[in-house]
């Protein structure tokens, strides 16, 4: 998912970066000033996930509103992104055991990937069919792709892992974690300081930094890009560091295998607004306490019609 091919370093290379340094992100724009306008939050007392901010659903944003006032849990608003949900957690949980085995000395790491994915996949599949219902359809087709994806994750890995041991064969397993793995997964960062969850978790961000990706299943979407801006500001509230380039990849299916797409962008000025923008109108409708309308043009696979329509 986060191996980049030529193209793409090329077209970061010569043309993103330079990009970011030629026209800077506007400073009030940039997480660390989260004490002043136009970043320092509405609240310090509510704090939101970022994709609950960044998604727009619901046209009312009344699917925000029922997870925080009523259910009080992280439910998502369609089956669709409960299987986004699912697909986030197998990579991570792929990259994670494969670091612990090339610590642990395994050669063969392929095959110990598929099998460990296939017991993630059950677990995150009954976990999350106690909140939202998943048919047998869902299922069936959820886990074929995972199967898909796990099977192409695990190769990639492992020729990435046998890539850097053929060049450098004299590595320890530290260094041999670093090279293989030049992204961290599941990247945990405060958000508190912008009116945001304590516990983000942006999908991974590259270690040296710079760079955020985000998983997402099917067709783009412009929240997207809003969506990696929250992580970004929230990292720069933290680590004082910019964070100028957005991946968001796609993962899609075609045919018999799987399709994957990256999407890289600045993260520039009018980012950064909408996401702040976003964010201090839901902030404000979530303290107001009023319920909002139930949306004329609702999706029909909103998964909260049952509350809504009883
Ligand atoms: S059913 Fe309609 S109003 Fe209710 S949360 Fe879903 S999209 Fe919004």
């Amino acid at each position: 998912m986060y191996y980049l091919d030529l193209i793409e370093i090329k077209r970061l290379t010569r043309d993103l970066l330079p990009r970011t340094r030629d026209n800077q992100v506007d400073d009030r724009l940039r997480g660390w000033n989260w004490f002043d306008s136009p970043i320092r939050p509405y609240s310090s007392e509510l704090l939101l996930p970022v994709w609950d901010i960044a998604c727009s659903i619901c046209p009312t944003r009344r699917d925000a509103w029922l997870r925080h006032k009523v259910l009080k849990k992280s439910i998502p608003t369609t089956v669709y992104q409960a299987k986004g949900f699912i697909v986030h957690k197998l990579i991570s949980s792929m990259f994670l055991k494969a670091k612990k085995l090339v610590y642990l000395g395994y050669e063969d790491l392929r095959d110990e990937l598929i099998r460990n994915a296939d017991e993630i996949l059950k677990k995150e599949i009954e976990g999350m069919k106690r909140n939202v219902e998943l048919n047998d359809r869902d299922v069936q087709d959820l886990t074929e792709f995972c199967k898909q994806i796990a099977k192409w994750q695990a190769t990639r890995i492992e020729s990435k892992v046998l890539e850097v041991k053929a060049k450098y064969p004299f590595l320890n397993e530290e260094s041999l974690v670093q090279l293989s793995f030049p992204m961290a997964t599941e990247v945990v960062v405060d958000g508190s300081l912008l009116g945001l969850s304590k516990y983000l978790r942006a999908d991974a961000a590259w270690m040296l930094g710079g760079m955020i990706f985000d998983i997402k299943l099917g067709r783009k979407e412009e929240w997207h890009r809003i969506q990696v801006a929250g992580y970004a500001l929230a990292f720069e509230s933290v680590f004082e560091r910019p964070v100028d380039i957005g991946c968001t990849v796609y993962v899609s299916k075609t045919g018999n295998s799987i399709r994957i797409d990256r999407d890289f962008y600045i993260i520039g000025d009018y980012l950064r607004s909408s996401f702040l923008e976003k964010r201090d109108e839901l902030q404000m409708m979530l303290l107001k306490d009023s319920e909002p309308d139930v949306a004329d043009n609702c999706p029909k696979y909103c998964v909260f019609r049952s509350y809504c329509f009883g």
